[in-house]
């Protein structure tokens, strides 16, 4: 269905504004599929223009100036670099074995699992944490983890992984329960402006009708073809947490595997029904293993995938 793409909407007779008055504060198709992700999550759902805009209005709104930040090791690469960069704000990051406990800090940030390199956070530890924890379930959606239930007070996602689905919409969400941080995340999107457009919320009610089933389909694949990698000469290591499509795999030449897959497309990014295969070296550097290769299992038959990745492994 279109979304109404309207920016603005007429005050009432009175000259009051309605429920939608400017989009840059709320529109329909968003406030549609914030209802929807909320549901799912348990809690309070806002849409962004993107993962790194929905993190950053996460940190803009919670932080302070010379707020520590402990992120968990090997989490997204582009949350560390944009943390990073906050340090000239005064943030301080630090960055720590999500599978142990947390050291001292204002914020925790864990990722469940971490991409790419798929370890989950250790729970117990953090809800007697003192700070203030987000997880990012970019990864795992919530068809396999609701955060918020296992102690996280906000819930991150690139939405424009599984929750959309089809690598061709950009949007971030936050999810929270304390209606003091909802609001405060909502007066900030709105003065930062990095609201997400109809198109990409449409795209997000799109999803979520078949999230459930594409979860589904795409776990169950991974799982078999993370069993025959391991099983592969070529393939040094292999790292699958179980669920979802997400598997990192370490081999002696990653580009000459990347480059010789077919049917997977080489192109970063994850969480589309096209499956894609990337060498994440090329992006973090030696933050993660040289040979690692991340593969992001989409919705094709098993076996026509697994016949790709044996002839680009056997090239290598
Ligand atoms: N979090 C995770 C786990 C990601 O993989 C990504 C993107 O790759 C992001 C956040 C950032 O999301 P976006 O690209 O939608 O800004």
């Amino acid at each position: 269905m279109e979304p109404d793409r309207a920016t603005i909407w007429p005050y009432d007779e009175r000259g009051e504004p309605g429920r939608f008055s400017y989009a840059r504060y709320a529109h329909p198709a968003g406030v549609a599929a914030e209802e929807r992700l909320g549901a799912l999550e348990g809690g309070d759902a806002l849409l962004y223009s993107s993962g790194m805009a929905a993190e950053t209005a996460v940190l803009l709104a919670f932080a302070r100036p010379g707020a520590s930040v402990a992120l968990a090791e090997g989490a997204y690469w582009g949350t560390a670099v944009m943390m990073r960069d906050l340090a000239r704000w005064g943030l301080e990051l630090v960055e720590y074995d999500q599978t142990k406990p947390a050291p001292a800090s204002d914020i925790v940030w864990v990722e469940a699992p971490a991409n790419p390199v798929l370890t989950l956070p250790d729970w117990e530890a953090l809800r007697a944490h003192p700070g203030l924890v987000v997880c990012d379930a970019t990864i795992s959606t919530p068809v396999y983890l609701r955060a918020l239930d296992e102690g996280a007070d906000v819930v991150v996602h690139s939405a424009t992984k599984y929750l959309c689905g089809h690598h061709d919409a950009l949007l971030g969400a936050t999810v929270t329960r304390d209606p003091a941080m909802t609001a405060r995340l909502l007066e900030l999107r709105g003065r930062i402006g990095s609201q997400a457009a109809p198109d990409a919320a449409a795209s997000l009610l799109r999803g979520i009708e078949t999230l459930d089933e594409r979860m589904a389909r795409i776990t169950s694949t991974a799982k078999e073809l993370a069993r025959r990698l391991a099983a592969h000469p070529s393939v040094r290591r292999v790292r699958y947490p179980g669920f979802a499509g997400v598997i990192s795999f370490d081999v002696v030449d990653p580009r000459a595997v990347e480059t010789r897959t077919r049917l997977i497309v080489n192109a970063t990014s994850l969480g589309g029904e096209t499956s894609t295969i990337e060498s994440r070296h090329r992006w973090e550097g030696d933050r993660i293993p040289v040979g690692l290769l991340r593969l992001s299992v989409g919705l094709g038959d098993v076996d026509e995938l697994w016949d790709d990745l044996e002839q680009a492994l056997a090239t290598a």
